[in-house]
C-alpha cells in the first residue's frame, strides 16, 4: 500500500491544533517530533539509543500524519491547507508553516517511530510503557500501556507529564475526576489506576474518544473511566472532585466560568498547556470567576496549574 506522508514544521503553540486536525482528516496516525523532547530524552539517560543526534534547533516542531495515497487524497491535503489557514487565523503562530507531502512506498512507516518510544518513569510512581517493551513494575508503581496513536497523549509531552506527576499527589482514593480533552485517555487512565473510583473522560474529537475508548479498555480501567463527545463540561453533569483539563490557554479561560458548578468541595482543576505568554492571562481569569492558582508547574515553556476556590486551601 501507498501512502502519502504530510509533514508540518510548526511553532510548539500550534501542535495541538495541527495535530487535531490531521486527526480530524482521517489521518492513520500522527506522529510529533519534539526536537526538546528528544534532547531531554538523550541526556535523560532512558534511551540506549545512540543514533540520534541532539538536536540544535528546538523551536520548531514536525508534526506528520500518513494517509492512504488513494483517490481522497487530494481532497484531504486540500482540506488540510484550509485548515492549516484557519488555525492562523484564529491567531495561533504557526510559523515556520513548512508544509512537505512526500510519497512512503510500502514501507511499515507504523513501526519506523517505535525506536522513539521507551518505557518511561514520567513520575514518582506513573510509568507508560509502550506494547511493543516489558516492563516489570514496583509495587507502588502504576503502569500505563499507550501507544503514540491518532490522538494526542503518550504521556512524554511535558504538558501531559506535569499533570501525571501533579495527579500522583491530587487523585485521593474514592474520588470522582473528569478529564476534559482526554485525547489518547492518559490522564482519565492514570487517575482510574491512582485510584479514582469513576472517572469521566470526555473530548470533542470522535477520533479522540475511540482512541481513548480502546486505550481505556486496553489498560482494564473500562469499569471506572466512562467516555463522551463533549465540548468542554457541556455534556458531563455533575460534581468532581478533581478536573484535569490539559487544553490550551484559551480553552482553560472558557472553562473557567463552568468550574464551579462542577467541582466539588475542596475540589481542584489541574488546567495544562498553557503557553508561558498567557499564563498570567489565565491566572486573571481563575481569579475572575472565584478561583486563585494554588500550584504553578512551569516546564519548557509550559505552565500547569492547579487552580482551587478561593478561600479553599
Ligand atoms: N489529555 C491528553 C490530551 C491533551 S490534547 C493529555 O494530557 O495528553 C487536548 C485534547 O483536547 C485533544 O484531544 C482535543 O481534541 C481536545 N479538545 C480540544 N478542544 C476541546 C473542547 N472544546 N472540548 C473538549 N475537548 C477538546
Amino acid at each position: 500500500m501507498e501512502w502519502a506522508e504530510v509533514s508540518f514544521r510548526t511553532s510548539h503553540e500550534a501542535v495541538d491544533a495541527v495535530s487535531a486536525l490531521f486527526g480530524e482528516t482521517g489521518a492513520s496516525g500522527t506522529v510529533i517530533e519534539d526536537p526538546a523532547l528528544i534532547n531531554d530524552y538523550i541526556h535523560s539517560g532512558l534511551w540506549d539509543y545512540t543514533d540520534i543526534p541532539e538536536q540544535k534547533d528546538t523551536s520548531v516542531v514536525t508534526v506528520k500524519a500518513y494517509f492512504a495515497a488513494d483517490d481522497s487524497l487530494d481532497e484531504k491535503l486540500a482540506s488540510i491547507r484550509a485548515g492549516l489557514d484557519a488555525i492562523a487565523a484564529r491567531g495561533v503562530d504557526t510559523r515556520p508553516a513548512e508544509f512537505l507531502t512526500t510519497r512512503v512506498q510500502d514501507e511499515d512507516w507504523a513501526n519506523s517511530w517505535k525506536k522513539y518510544f521507551h518505557t518511561d518513569k514520567v513520575g514518582e510512581r506513573v510509568v507508560i510503557q509502550p506494547s511493543w517493551e516489558e516492563y516489570e513494575p514496583q509495587p507502588d508503581e502504576v503502569v500505563l500501556r499507550l501507544d503514540p496513536g491518532a490522538a494526542f497523549g503518550t504521556g512524554t509531552h511535558p504538558t501531559t507529564s506535569m499533570c501525571l506527576r501533579a495527579m500522583e499527589k491530587l487523585v485521593k482514593p474514592g474520588m470522582t475526576v473528569f478529564d476534559v480533552g482526554t485525547g489518547s485517555g492518559v490522564l482519565a487512565i492514570a487517575a482510574a489506576k491512582l485510584g479514582a473510583k469513576t472517572v469521566r473522560a470526555v473530548d470533542y474529537d470522535a477520533t479522540a474518544v475511540r482512541v481513548a475508548r480502546e486505550n481505556i479498555e486496553a489498560n482494564g480501567a473500562a469499569d471506572i473511566v466512562s467516555t463522551a463527545e463533549s465540548d468542554l463540561f457541556s455534556a458531563i453533569p455533575g460534581k468532581a472532585g478533581l478536573v484535569t483539563a490539559n487544553l490550551i490557554a484559551d480553552l482553560v479561560i472558557r472553562l473557567l466560568p463552568d468550574l464551579d458548578a462542577h467541582l466539588e468541595q475542596g475540589g481542584a482543576l489541574l488546567a495544562s498547556g498553557i503557553i508561558e505568554s498567557r499564563a498570567q492571562e489565565v491566572r486573571e481569569a481563575a481569579d475572575a470567576a472565584g478561583f486563585f492558582v494554588a500550584e504553578d508547574f512551569e516546564e519548557k515553556e509550559w505552565h500547569a496549574m492547579v487552580i482551587r476556590r478561593r478561600g479553599e486551601a
